[in-house]
């Protein structure tokens, strides 16, 4: 599994001061109906982060309902053009599938997962920040195509076996990434 840098983690901590990256509250979060779930396939990953998900929506649900579309890098794979998908226009079978999954199961509600580091995004060598961007153009992707549908952002970061899960806001990003003159939206 790739290792976070030292860089990196101090990226993190910097976001979480400037509250890019939040604790997530899980009752913000509308799972009433259940969820439809994009995540990376990570199989050394995924476990958790599905049975994070199952935690979240106890404070909503009696019983489970997530919906997963899982492949490499996630959220990631969804951004126009992405640099982690091998076919330029890849992105367009991703965002079909969400779409589907709304219209197959009425869950209004999209959780858009890209985590760090992630396998997937160091193969294309993919940094924390445009990680970060693409995820954003992922959730404008997202919304674009589905009228009225809810999108939530999370990213779990790992500093060996240690992991969190954030909130990441995107409000809250593209005020940090205008100052830094980052690109925030990929
Ligand atoms: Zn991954």
């Amino acid at each position: 599994m790739s290792q976070i840098s030292g860089k990196d983690l101090e990226l993190i901590s910097e976001l979480r001061d400037a509250e890019v990256l939040q604790s997530i509250k899980g009752h913000l979060i509308d799972q009433q109906n259940g969820v439809i779930l994009v995540t990376c396939s990570d199989g050394d990953r995924f476990p958790e982060i599905f049975q994070h998900q199952i935690r979240l929506q106890a404070d909503c649900r009696s019983d489970p309902r997530i919906h997963v579309l899982a492949w490499h890098g996630g959220a990631l794979a969804c951004a126009t053009h992405s640099p982690i998908n091998r076919r330029r226009d890849a992105h367009n079978v991703f965002l079909d599938q969400i779409k589907d999954a709304r219209e197959l199961k009425s869950i209004d509600t999209v959780v858009l997962e890209a985590h760090y580091p992630c396998g997937a995004a160091c193969l294309f060598d993919v940094s924390l920040e445009r990680c970060l961007a693409l995820q954003i153009g992922a959730k404008m992707n997202v919304r674009r195509l589905n009228n009225g549908i809810r999108v939530s952002c999370f990213f779990p970061v790992y500093n060996g076996e240690k992991q969190q899960t954030f909130f990441f806001s995107r409000e809250k990003w593209e005020i940090w990434a205008q100052k830094r003159g980052i690109q925030a939206i990929a």
